[in-house]
């Protein structure tokens, strides 16, 4: 893990995987900065090295994707507020309102691969949601799919649960509410992003309420899109044109996000012990499909 900054004003409270997260050095101060590192993710192990410029790419995404749905007649609210950012880390650092972060990764899948695919050859169903027969990977789904997680705390992993486990957890109006809003925002964004040629195939959303306003619907805590979205790390982007033409899994899915460092551990790592070093040339790649994402979406 990296070493924590040194940001005058701020102390270092938290290391994901990805992020590092500060808090004001006044206690009275209730935002938190969210710095994003160039660290890479797979099968939920932190990998070496990191991507050049991964930290800067996913903010710029986040934040473009957090202003677009943040617009229009249903807006989404989020974790932003403005404020003034230390310069050392302007361009991958966002900040936030600190929230009570609900436990639940809220995964929408609108294409059937990864361990959806996995799972569907084995059994005919996506976290145990059935599914017609006959679907090849990389298919569309008659219907995006809820397929919630439970957020498992630091060193664990996350584990796919079912709806009603997710109303167990959070309370059936805010379970009800976390599957609406995400099959919400999935929608809103796969129609963005294909005006812009791209699938998006899956993605994985974190929500946060004000503490002071408790975990309950009911309670009338704002529910607010937090962490990232829709980002290279959060989501699988495909291209449209290859998806439609081509004829093997590879071309149909060519990807804007980690599938590279994905496909590439799956193929030289048995998940035991530490994972090994990314070469040089799929770090390259990586730092390109990221960059080009960012590119098609927003230029
Ligand atoms: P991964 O998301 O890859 O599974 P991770 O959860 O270990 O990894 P990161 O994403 O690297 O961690 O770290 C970000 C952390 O900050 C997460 O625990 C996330 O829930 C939390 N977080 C994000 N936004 C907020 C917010 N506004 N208030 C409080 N916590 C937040
Ligand atoms: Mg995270």
């Amino acid at each position: 893990m990296s070493t924590p900054l040194d940001l005058p004003g701020w102390r270092h409270l938290y290391s994901g995987k990805v992020r590092d997260l500060y808090s004001p050095e006044d206690p009275s101060d209730e935002r938190l900065l969210v710095v994003a590192s160039d660290r890479v993710s797979a099968f939920d192990f932190a990998l070496e090295p990191g991507i050049p410029q991964k930290g800067a790419l996913l903010t710029a995404l986040s934040r473009w994707w957090f202003d677009r749905l943040a617009e229009g007649s249903d807006p989404i609210p989020n974790h932003l507020v403005a404020g003034e950012i230390p310069a050392e880390v302007a361009d991958r650092a966002m900040l936030a309102r600190k929230l009570e972060m609900l436990p639940i990764e809220c995964v929408v899948r609108g294409y059937l691969t990864g361990s959806g695919w996995a799972e569907y050859q084995a059994e005919g169903t996506v976290c145990g949601i059935p599914l017609p027969a006959g679907l090849q990977n990389g298919d569309r789904l008659p219907e995006p799919l809820f397929t919630p997680a439970y957020k498992a705390p630091m060193g664990e992993h996350d584990e796919n649960i079912t709806f009603a486990r997710t109303e167990e957890l959070v309370g059936a109006e805010r379970a009800a509410q976390l599957r609406d809003v995400s099959l919400a925002v999935y929608r809103r964004a796969a129609a963005l992003a294909a005006e812009r040629g791209l699938i998006l195939a899956d993605t994985k959303f974190e929500f946060g309420v004000e503490p002071s306003t408790g975990l309950s619907a009911g309670e009338d805590g704002v529910l607010r899109l937090a962490d990232e979205v829709l980002t290279s790390d959060s989501s699988r982007y495909w291209d449209a044109e290859a998806w439609r033409t081509g004829s093997t899994p590879a071309e149909r899915m060519a990807s804007f996000d980690k599938q590279i460092v994905r496909d590439w551990l799956a193929a030289h790592w048995d998940k035991q012990g530490t994972p090994p070093a990314l070469p040089a040339d799929v770090v390259a790649r990586t730092a390109e499909r990221y960059a080009e994402l960012l590119h098609r979406l927003t230029a």
